[in-house]
């Protein structure tokens, strides 16, 4: 489980939330949608501290976990890296280490981490490869993989940690139309598996169809928090998620 309290956040003198809960229960899956610029990015970095939040408190497993820099428990809370492995991340790039090949990528947390022996990371990520259907081109480096791709061996990545929780930042912004479908199916089976995961996606029917829960923001506030079947009935009320929630 993962919960903002109050979370705040601004670049200058630009505001992009302010006092913003978010909480994400055990087992749950959660998209996070909304128009270009309203702070999905930035919220879910912070979720992992990747952004520093000025204000408000991140809980993970309901221990503080993250502190903004204006909270007076800044002090007392800090990222602590033991912590911060919980947590699995995919970006919109990939992020993959070029000069390393698929099977290097996902072995590297693990081996840095000291979590096993040589054989016993290697034996895991292979199986995480071929879980993400990456097993055959394990030896090949991030350049000779599509898109799509390198999207399902940075999945496998994240998931070599043994995370408690995933998060996604726009899986599958940066790729290709016809490479989008292999990397949401992937999801869409780890969603199904029981893990819990946070989504900032525009990919509006993978959304619909994931998550149990939808949050909508727009302009740094949650403007609908709910199941994909109430998000459904209010787009017929409400115009503006109407414009945007279109599927
Ligand atoms: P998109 O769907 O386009 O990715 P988003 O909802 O994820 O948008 P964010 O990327 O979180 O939005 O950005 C929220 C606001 O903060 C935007 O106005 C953006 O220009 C601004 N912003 C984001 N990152 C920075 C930064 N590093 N420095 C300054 N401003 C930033």
């Amino acid at each position: 489980a993962i919960r903002l309290e109050k979370g705040g956040k601004s670049y200058g003198i630009h505001q992009v939330f302010k006092d913003l809960d978010l909480s994400v229960k055990p087992g749950e899956v959660v998209s996070i949608i909304g128009p270009s610029g309203s702070g999905k990015t930035t919220l879910i970095r912070s979720l992992n501290g990747l952004e520093t939040l000025e204000h408000g408190v991140v809980y993970l497993e309901e221990k503080p976990f993250l502190a903004g820099t204006r909270e007076k428990l800044a002090k007392s809370i800090r990222h602590d890296s033991a912590d911060a492995l919980r947590i699995g991340m995919v970006f919109q790039n990939f992020n993959l280490f070029p000069h390393k090949t698929a099977l290097e990528n996902v072995m590297m947390g693990p081996v840095y981490h000291h979590r096993g022996s040589l054989s016993d990371i290697r034996k895991d990520a292979r199986s995480l490869l071929a879980q993400v259907g990456m097993l055959v081109h394990e030896n090949k480096y991030p350049h000779q993989l599509s898109g799509g791709q390198q999207q399902r061996v940075a999945i496998a990545r994240a998931l070599a940690m043994h995370p408690s929780i995933l998060l996604f930042d726009e899986p599958t912004s940066a790729l290709d139309p016809e490479t989008v479908g292999e990397v949401l199916r992937i999801m869409a089976a780890l969603a199904k598996s029981g893990r819990t995961m946070v989504i900032v996606t525009h990919e509006m029917k993978f959304a619909m169809e994931v998550s149990d829960r939808v949050i909508f923001m727009e302009k740094g506030k949650v403007v609908f928090d709910g199941s994909p079947s109430l998000l459904e009935e209010r787009r017929k009320q409400d115009g503006r998620i109407a414009e945007f929630v279109r599927i």
